[in-house]
């Protein structure tokens, strides 16, 4: 029997219809196109986290529900990719498989593995760049190694012309005569039996229409105080499309295009302004990348080679305090209850709280880095190894060793009116600035006029800010004196 050939569409952080390259090339081939999305999460050192998992049912729901609108279904598999997708191919006859690559250090040598493999039985394979501005490849430095420096990075990257990949997707997409069997998706098992996603429900709408809601709010409004506001966690103004855009709901050379084509045509200083400093951490997301593509360690160990020898406390009540936001500093506690509460943080909060942990607790980043990983709704492999290197001083083109984020302070500045810690503390929340940032110092009557005693309602700090701070400069100038390493 004749059988008619197909296309596999495999779906994986690129979790959209629209700018989806993939999608792109499957059409490209004129065949009926079979959805497929296999998951796959046993064989990393970084399985999936509690929030990431309840982000993926429903941004894999959204998908099925948009494919359903278009005759389609999504067809869902667990278990390794190589050998899902050959039984897929049994199955179907297929006679091709699109993809976009994924960066991480594991789905990198698993990519190489499949297309070999699928070649070997005279699949055609394509796989495309669906979810990075530019690919982590495509340049090095001057003396041809990979960026460690965000600014030379940067430069090279506004030389680049940078284009989305754009075409209508037709109303029906080419459908096969019969689907093969899917998985129920909570068969996967993704959501939290006990159910504490309610704070995340009422924030987040994953999902592609989801991510275009939002990119639309930040473009219609908050891009236009973007440059000003975007350090301002009291303040609504970054776009909060980082889970999308880990999820690949959005594309990211779709954002870029959109935003770089206003900054073009309008040049109207402010907006101007803004455009740049938008496109400017969307690079850093892109850095990010470059950085865990070619240093595929660094997930788990410095990028800088001697702070393998820095000798890291150990105190698990102390990262039980600073997990559950209990350390008596109102502005770190504020973001992790934050974080708890909703699965995200603004950045400011993520570097305070970082310092906090790594600086004051002198408890490890990794330690850290777990626990974000597990609790953020965008927790991203590259992104958040960057981040917390770069705050413990240990990555790339990282904060110095001595720059230790005063909480009190960074509050002051980044919370002028107490307003954010009040958001998420509300048993602080009546207490004027300055004291609603340190109320341990507020006089013992406005602490009794609020119901507030310290040590029942609400803790003391864990740690004195200057001796913590003279412990971790001791510390880190330690190691500062050690014979040197290989920095390029
Ligand atoms: C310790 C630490 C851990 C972090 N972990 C993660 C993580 O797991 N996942 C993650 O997406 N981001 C992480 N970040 C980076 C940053 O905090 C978030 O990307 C940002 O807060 C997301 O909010 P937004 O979408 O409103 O950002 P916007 O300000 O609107 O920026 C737009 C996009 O640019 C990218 N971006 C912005 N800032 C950065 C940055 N500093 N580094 C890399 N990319 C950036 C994000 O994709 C973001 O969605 C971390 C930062 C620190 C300091």
């Amino acid at each position: 029997m004749k059988h008619t050939p197909v296309a596999i569409m495999w779906f994986r952080q690129d979790l959209r219809l629209k700018n989806n390259p993939a999608l792109l090339s499957a059409l490209q081939s004129k065949l009926p196109i079979v959805f497929v999305y296999i998951f796959s999460d046993d064989h990393t050192s970084w399985p999936m986290g509690e929030a990431s998992r309840w982000w993926l049912h429903q941004s894999l729901s959204a998908l099925g529900a948009q494919l359903r609108e278009k005759n389609h279904s999504l067809v869902i598999r667990q278990g390794n990719c190589l050998a899902t997708l050959q039984s897929l191919i049994q199955e179907t006859h297929a006679t091709h498989v699109y993809w976009n690559r994924c960066y991480e250090p594991h789905r990198r040598s698993e990519d190489l593995q499949i297309r070999d493999a699928l070649r070997a039985m005279q699949v055609t394979t394509q796989d495309n760049n669906g979810s990075l501005i530019i690919d982590p490849e495509y340049f090095t430095n001057n003396s041809g190694r990979p960026y460690q420096v965000f600014t030379p990075f940067w430069k090279r990257y506004l030389s680049e012309t940078i284009k989305a990949t754009t075409a209508s997707l037709p109303v029906d997409l080419p459908t096969p005569k019969t689907q093969p069997a899917s998985i129920p998706l909570e068969q996967l098992g993704l959501e939290p039996t006990i159910d504490w996603a309610s704070g995340f429900r009422a924030v987040w709408i994953p999902g592609e229409a989801g991510a275009h809601k939002q990119f639309k709010r930040f473009v219609t409004s908050r891009c236009v105080s973007y440059e000003r506001d975007h350090d301002r966690p009291d303040r609504d103004h970054t776009s909060q499309l980082s889970p999308h855009l880990h999820f690949g709901e959005v594309s990211p050379q779709r954002v870029w295009s959109h935003l770089s084509n206003r900054h073009a045509t309008d040049q109207r200083k402010p907006f101007h302004r803004e455009t740049t400093a938008m496109l400017r951490q969307l690079a850093w997301r892109d850095f990010s990348y470059h950085l865990l593509y070619h240093y595929p360690h660094t997930s788990m160990q410095p990028l800088r080679e001697k702070f393998a020898r820095f000798t890291w406390d150990n105190n698990p009540t102390a990262l039980r305090k600073w997990q559950r936001g209990v350390t008596g500093y109102p502005f770190v506690d504020a973001g992790m209850r934050q974080l708890w509460k909703t699965g995200w943080m603004h950045n400011r909060i993520r570097m305070v709280v970082a310092s906090f942990l790594t600086k004051h607790l002198l408890l490890p980043w990794q330690h850290g880095a777990e626990w974000f990983w597990d609790t953020l709704v965008d927790a991203d492999l590259a992104n958040n190894t960057m981040g917390w290197q770069w705050v413990a001083g240990c990555g790339a083109d990282a904060a110095p060793y001595f720059r230790i984020f005063n909480p009190v302070t960074q509050g002051l500045k980044f919370d002028p009116t107490g307003e954010y810690v009040g958001r998420w503390i509300p048993e602080l929340a009546k207490l004027p600035v300055p004291w609603i940032h340190k109320p341990w110092e507020a006089p013992p009557l406005l602490l009794a006029e609020h119901g507030i005693t310290l040590g029942s309602t609400y803790p003391y700090p864990i740690v004195d800010h200057q001796k913590a701070r003279q412990r971790a400069l001791a510390a880190f100038a330690a190691l500062k004196h050690e014979p040197g390493e290989s920095q390029s």
